[in-house]
């Protein structure tokens, strides 16, 4: 797909970032968003909605054919302004971030049918274009044609030292080595699964982030939107 010509701006734009937990997708998709006036989706919000929504109901996180049920009938709004998840009408944005979640998210995100029934309303959500969306496989499955797509990296004492602050501020007591632990599980359970594994999409531009500040990794990123602005085709790395 290309950027429309003339006054569409960035209407028509799909801009996908891939990447391990931690790497500061969710910050520079944000950044972005607010940026060029796109919709921010946050693919991973919607697996922990579903992980989320099974607990609750004690569903195991091996019954695949009920996860998909739930993962069709689940009715997930994700809004901008200011940044909010609803799962059938409750406001979630912060119960899906509990460590249970980000388990059970990774968990069930490994079963081929809940994978089905989530890219069919990611790929709903984006048809239309003017949206930035991030998760693990945007840019290899969902969006594999979107004309730019990045691959966000980091060191994983890095993105764990990251996801520790995040989670200080919250008041937890959490451990470092608890928080690495944590995250070198899931990256492995990512990259490893079968379906649509954690990858670095053919086509994509690598950004490492560990030396780098949110503002230079999101001048990076709008450097690439503008060379895509001034050819109108695809960025390739
Ligand atoms: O990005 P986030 O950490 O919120 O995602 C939670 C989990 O959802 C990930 O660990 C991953 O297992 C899964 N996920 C996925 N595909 C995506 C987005 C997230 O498998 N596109």
């Amino acid at each position: 797909m290309q950027i429309p010509d003339g006054g569409g701006a960035f209407r028509g734009l799909i801009i996908t970032i891939d990447g391990p937990a931690g790497a500061g997708k969710s910050t520079i998709a944000r950044r972005l968003a607010a940026r060029f006036g796109l919709l921010n989706i946050d693919s991973g919000a919607m697996y922990r909605a579903v992980a989320l929504w099974a607990l609750r109901e004690g569903v195991s996180l091996e019954d695949e054919a009920r996860l998909e049920e739930l993962a069709r009938r689940a009715e997930i709004r994700l809004e901008n302004n200011p940044p909010r998840i609803l799962l059938n009408g409750e406001d979630v944005s912060e119960a899906i971030r509990a460590p249970e979640i980000s388990e059970a998210a990774s968990r069930i995100s490994a079963l081929p049918r809940v994978r089905r029934a989530l890219v069919e309303k990611q790929r709903r959500l984006g048809e239309r274009g003017g949206v930035v969306m991030e998760g693990r496989d945007i840019g290899s499955v969902v969006f594999p044609d979107a004309p730019l797509k990045i691959y966000l990296d980091a060191s994983l004492r890095v993105r764990a030292e990251r996801r520790l602050a995040e989670l200080r501020q919250k008041g937890s007591d959490v451990s470092f080595e608890e928080v690495e632990r944590e995250m070198r599980q899931r990256d492995l359970r990512d990259s490893t699964r079968a379906d649509s594994p954690l990858v670095c999409p053919p086509g994509a531009v690598v950004v490492d982030s560990t030396n780098l500040t949110p503002e230079e990794v999101e001048e990076a990123i709008v450097a690439l939107v503008r060379r895509l602005e001034a050819h109108g085709k695809e960025v390739s790395p």
